[in-house]
C-alpha cells in the first residue's frame, strides 16, 4: 500500500544514531533521461508496483516522483524525473520539468542516465552537462535491447562513454527484464554504505491523489492521445475514505478546447466512461480497496499558463 501524507522533503529527519555502524547501501538515485526512454517502466519494474504512469507518448511524465526499493542490505530511493523536454522555451509546464529534474539531480547521490540503443543527442548532452556540473557518480542504462541487433550497441557504448566517466554503461530491456539484476546489483554496489533513508514501510513521497490523477491521466493518454494529447489534466477534487466500504473518489480531467472537451465526454458520456472502467481496476490494485470513480471534464483553456493551478497539480 502507499504510505499516505509523506511531508514534501525527500529525506526525512535522521533518527538519532546508534552504535551500531552502518550496515546497508543506500542512497537516492535519480533516473534521467529524454522523454520515452522508459524511466518510469525501469521505476514500476524494479518496485513491482504500478505507481509511475506509463505511455507510449512521449511528455506523460510531468513530475518527479519517488519510489522506494527496499531489499536485503539495500535501501534506494529512485526518483524518476518528467523527460527533459525537446523544446525547453515552450511554455511554464516545459520549465516545471526541467526543474523538477534538476532539484532531483540536486537531492541524488547518485544518477542512472537512460537512453536507447542510439547515439546520445543534444537532450544527452544537456543532461550530462546537467551531471557533470554537480559531479555525481552515475550509470548509463541503454534500454530498449529488444529492439535492435547487439552489433548497433557497440558504437553506442562506445559514445555515451566518451561523454561522462560513468561508472559503467549496461544495457538492459525493462520490457522484457533482461539485464535488470545485473543494473541492481551495480547499483546496489556502487551505493555507499550508510544509515537507512527512509522508515522501512515507505515506498513514496506522494499521496494518494496525486498517484490517483496521474493514473487517470494516463488512460486518457492511452485512449485518448491523438485528439487531447498534451492538453490534459487531471485533479482530484474528492477523496472519501470509507472503511469497509468503498472510498469515494471525484477528479476533473481539464482539458483546453470544447473540442477536447467534447471528445473526452463522448456520446452519452461513453467515452469519459471508459476512462473510468481502464483507471479502476490500477487504482484499486495501488490502494488496496475497492473505490467508486466519478469524473468529470472541464474546459480551461490556460491551465498550461496559471501558475497556481500547475502548483496545486504538482501538490495534490
Ligand atoms: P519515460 O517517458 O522515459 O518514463 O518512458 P515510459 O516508461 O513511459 O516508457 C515509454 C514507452 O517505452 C512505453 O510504451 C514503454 O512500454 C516502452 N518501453 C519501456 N521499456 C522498454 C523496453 O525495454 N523495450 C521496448 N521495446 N519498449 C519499452
Amino acid at each position: 500500500h502507499v504510505t499516505k501524507k509523506r511531508p514534501r522533503s525527500l529525506l526525512p529527519a535522521p533518527e538519532p544514531s546508534s552504535s551500531l555502524p552502518p550496515t546497508i547501501h543506500a542512497g537516492l538515485v535519480a533516473i534521467l533521461g529524454r522523454p520515452n526512454v522508459g524511466k518510469s517502466t525501469l521505476l514500476n519494474v524494479l518496485l513491482g508496483t504500478k505507481l509511475a504512469a506509463v505511455s507510449p507518448k512521449p511528455q506523460t511524465s510531468r513530475y518527479r516522483l519517488l519510489g522506494v526499493l527496499h531489499g536485503e542490505g539495500f535501501q534506494i530511493g529512485l526518483l524518476d524525473t518528467p523527460g527533459w523536454p525537446a523544446d525547453p522555451q515552450v511554455d511554464d509546464l516545459g520549465r516545471r520539468m526541467m526543474r523538477e529534474t534538476r532539484e532531483a539531480l540536486d537531492q541524488a547521490s547518485f544518477v542512472i542516465l537512460m537512453g536507447v540503443p542510439r547515439l546520445p543527442g543534444r537532450i544527452e548532452m544537456e543532461l550530462i552537462e546537467e551531471i557533470a556540473s554537480r559531479q555525481t557518480p552515475a550509470l548509463a542504462v541503454i534500454n530498449k535491447l529488444d529492439t535492435v541487433r547487439k552489433g548497433t550497441l557497440l558504437p553506442v557504448i562506445a559514445a555515451y562513454s566518451e561523454l561522462y566517466p560513468f561508472k559503467e554503461i549496461i544495457p538492459v530491456s525493462v520490457l522484457h527484464q533482461d539485464g535488470l539484476e545485473l543494473l541492481l546489483e551495480r547499483l546496489i554496489a556502487h551505493l555507499p554504505k550508510i544509515d537507512p533513508l527512509f522508515p522501512a514501510d515507505q515506498l513514496t513521497d506522494r499521496s494518494e491523489r496525486f498517484l490517483v490523477a496521474e493514473l487517470i491521466r494516463e488512460k486518457v493518454f492511452a485512449l485518448y492521445g491523438k485528439e487531447v494529447p498534451y492538453a490534459t489534466a487531471v485533479l482530484v477534487e474528492n477523496f472519501v475514505e470509507a472503511h469497509g466500504r468503498k472510498d469515494l473518489i471525484e477528479a476533473t480531467v481539464y482539458v483546453e478546447r470544447p473540442t477536447q472537451k467534447a471528445i473526452l465526454v463522448g456520446r452519452g458520456g461513453q467515452a469519459l466512461k471508459e476512462v473510468g472502467v481502464a483507471a479502476r481496476p490500477e487504482i484499486e490494485a495501488l490502494l488496496g480497496r475497492p473505490v467508486f470513480l466519478r469524473l468529470w471534464v472541464k474546459t480551461r483553456p490556460r491551465w498550461r499558463r496559471e501558475s497556481r493551478f500547475l502548483s496545486s497539480l504538482e501538490r495534490q
